[in-house]
């Protein structure tokens, strides 16, 4: 099955994947994690998106489109895989209907004020893992007991223009994927596992299909 996971930065995309991941074996494909371990290995990639990333504007549809195409071709991607991350502009999302077919986009819809609190508690982990100061009372990971760190993109100004960027240039995929008729609204402003089982009707409906 091939998926898209779309919604506002702090929608709880990537604690859905992770779930996701573990229950259909779907290869998890986040451009954000993609460009942070570029920033991390400093690569070429990664210094130039570096500014873009901070500020909590995207970084430019060519390069993504770029780096999905390579991405996209791998053998792991053969039999299905989750976007996460990506689409986020219309260019993106052009790009993608002509090198596949999407099973469905699952848009985990999150007020802005439920958004803001959670990013701008949010701690994360390189292994993926994500927590909240509110519930984790700790800087390790339960995981892999790394150290945990604040995303330089979680700072009050970056989230203001993420969430900007998200109305203006992201949204409007909500409207393309219900013209598409791939479209599937899931609430998500409620606990990780109440939202994950809203998104496993959707996902057992599609592997029932196949
Ligand atoms: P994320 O981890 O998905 O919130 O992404 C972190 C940052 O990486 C975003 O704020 C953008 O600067 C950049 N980024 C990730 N995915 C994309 C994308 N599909 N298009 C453009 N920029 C992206």
């Amino acid at each position: 099955m091939k998926i898209v996971l779309l919604g506002a930065p702090g929608a709880g995309k990537g604690s859905q994947a992770e779930l996701i991941k573990e229950k259909y074996g779907l290869p998890h494909i986040s451009t954000g994690d993609a460009l942070r371990k570029n920033l991390k290995d400093e690569t070429e990639l990664g210094l130039y998106a570096k500014s873009y990333m901070e500020k909590g504007l995207l970084v430019p549809d060519s390069i993504i489109v770029q780096m999905m195409k390579i991405r996209l071709e791998a053998d792991d991607c053969k039999n299905g895989y989750m976007l996460d991350g990506f689409p986020r502009s219309i260019v993106q999302a052009e790009f993608l209907d002509k090198v596949d077919t999407l099973d469905a986009v699952l848009n985990i819809e999150v007020p802005f004020d439920v958004i803001i609190e959670r990013l701008s508690g949010r701690l994360s982990c390189t292994c993926g893992a994500i927590y909240n100061k509110a519930t984790h009372h700790s800087d390790k990971c339960l995981k892999c007991n790394s150290q945990l760190y604040i995303r330089a993109d979680d700072k009050e100004e970056a989230i203001r223009n993420r969430l900007d960027v998200y109305t203006e240039t992201t949204a409007p995929l909500v409207d393309y994927y219900a013209k598409k008729g791939v479209l599937r609204t899931i609430v998500g402003a409620e606990t990780i596992k109440d939202t994950f089982k809203r998104v496993q009707v959707v996902l057992d409906q599609i592997s029932s299909r196949e």
